[in-house]
């Protein structure tokens, strides 16, 4: 059976390059009818926070990514870490490891000063024949893997192809601090083990440990899972996307007005195809996505795209859903407005303009606050050749029914007797009531004020 697993490490909010790796995991275990695992790699205990792993739950959770086991905390599995240590110790696998600190710096200045790789010098290591030196008094030790020094490491990557490495690039990794805490290399091991994980998609910053990885299961007589290292996604300027340079954070996306159906779009599409296939359901997603397809080099992020992707799944958003979220944003600038259900009919006539929601807040607030029309605006519109007209308009709102046809028989009346033309009444009143000279169908847009708004701002004329 597939089962997958998305490790995120809590140490903050949900990156888009680990959202898109949770997607693709997610995809490929529903495609397959598999299980997805939530796994949170808390062991840097300095750096990890319930917050961060709450708002990971919440991204998550936001996009739809539904797990069927966990969250597993690494920080409550030490005692079967521990064990398998043990176990390790004992078959000769992994070795007491006494050198300090001290010694670790002086032993990299020396391999620097010739010129060498650095790395661990394999001092404490094993071997046959081979004295040891004396243990120290008062030193804890780290607990060491003994890497082959020969042959090579080699796995077929589900994105990258073949990839072999030869062995004597790799020292002796730290498998187990000397608190007791396991390190990364070691912990994703006998977790991915042990919850018998088939395919493990992560970004490709971690190719360089895979080999170790491939190594330690091989000492464990551990089944190998499949590999896919995903390409960095890269941000508008061609450099890794970072937090110094833009949203990175799941959640800004949704505090900025996108929709979570769009945002998995884009997400899967940056660095996965299906032909020319541009907007696609996640029902179709899990139906297409058999681990084909994913691009060998890095994905660029487009802030055009996404929006333009997002401004697509708004056009065809319920409008009773949109006006849930415009009232939120409404309701975080201050504006207490609104029945929802005069805001979904303003969502409907405004949405095919906005790409995300806080575009059609934005819009929308006019109905509930006061506009400030540009001096601009009224200089070049609110001219005195057809302020005659706009007050008699005026008049003829305060009297007519309140709807669309009505106010648009209004509007024509008053340019036929006052022979103007459309524009010159329509762009005014735009202006007045809207604070801006473009807006849709003056008629529909009005009609959803309250008539004594309308009025109140015709009055200053
Ligand atoms: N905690 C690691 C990370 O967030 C997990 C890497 C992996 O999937 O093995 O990068």
């Amino acid at each position: 059976k597939v089962r997958t697993r998305i490790a995120p490490s809590p140490t903050g909010f949900l990156h888009l390059g680990t959202a898109r790796t949770a997607l693709y995991s997610w995809a490929y275990a529903r495609h397959h009818g598999g299980d997805f695992v939530l796994r949170i790699e808390d062991t840097d205990v300095a750096r990890s926070t319930q917050d961060s792993v709450d708002q990971i739950l919440q991204s998550m959770h936001w996009l739809g990514l539904d797990y069927d086991e966990g969250p597993i905390y690494q920080m409550q599995r030490l005692a079967r870490y521990q064990e398998v240590i043990d176990g390790m110790l004992a078959a000769g696998t992994a070795y007491r490891c006494y050198t300090t600190p001290e010694e670790l710096d002086a032993m990299r200045e020396q391999q620097k000063a010739r010129g060498e790789k650095t790395g661990y010098d394999g001092r404490w290591r094993p071997e046959p024949g081979k004295v040891l030196p004396p243990v120290p008094e008062g030193v804890k030790p780290v607990i060491r893997f003994k890497n082959p020094r020969e042959g090579t490491v080699s796995w077929d990557d589900l994105v990258k192809g073949e990839i072999v490495i030869a062995n004597k690039e790799f020292d002796d990794l730290i498998i187990q601090r000397a608190d007791g805490v396991p390190t990364y290399n070691f912990a994703v091991v006998v977790d991915d083990w042990d919850m018998k994980i088939t395919h493990v998609f992560r970004g490709d910053e971690h190719i360089n440990n895979t080999p170790w990885q491939i190594n330690i299961y091989i000492a464990l007589g551990a089944a190998l899972p499949q590999f896919g290292h995903l390409p960095v996604i890269l941000g508008d300027d061609g450099l890794k996307l970072s937090k110094r340079r833009g949203a990175v954070a799941v959640s800004n996306y949704e505090e900025g007005g996108y929709l979570p159906e769009a945002m998995l779009n884009y997400l899967a599409r940056l660095g996965w195809s299906h032909g020319d296939d541009e907007l696609f359901s996640r029902e179709q997603l899990v139906g297409w996505f058999d681990g084909t397809h994913l691009n060998k080099s890095p994905a660029q992020w487009d802030a055009a795209k996404l929006s333009w992707v997002n401004a697509q799944y708004i056009k065809q958003a319920d409008d009773g859903r949109l006006a849930t979220q415009v009232a939120a944003q409404l309701r975080s600038r201050g504006i207490e407005a609104v029945d929802d259900s005069s805001l979904a009919g303003m969502c409907a006539l405004f949405k095919d303009r906005c790409a995300t929601t806080v575009e059609l807040a934005d819009w929308l607030s006019m109905y509930f606050v006061p506009v400030a029309p540009s001096a601009d605006d009224l200089a070049s519109h609110v001219t005195e050749a057809v302020k005659p007209a706009l007050i008699a308009l005026r008049e003829r709102l305060t009297t007519v029914a309140w709807d669309k046809a009505a106010i648009q028989q209004a509007i024509k009346d008053t340019i036929t007797e006052h022979k103007l033309k459309m524009p010159q009444v329509a762009i005014p009143l735009r202006v007045l009531v809207c604070g801006r000279a473009q807006t849709p169908s003056i008629d529909a847009v009005l009609s959803l004020f309250n008539r004594h708004v309308v009025l109140d701002r015709l009055r200053t004329l």
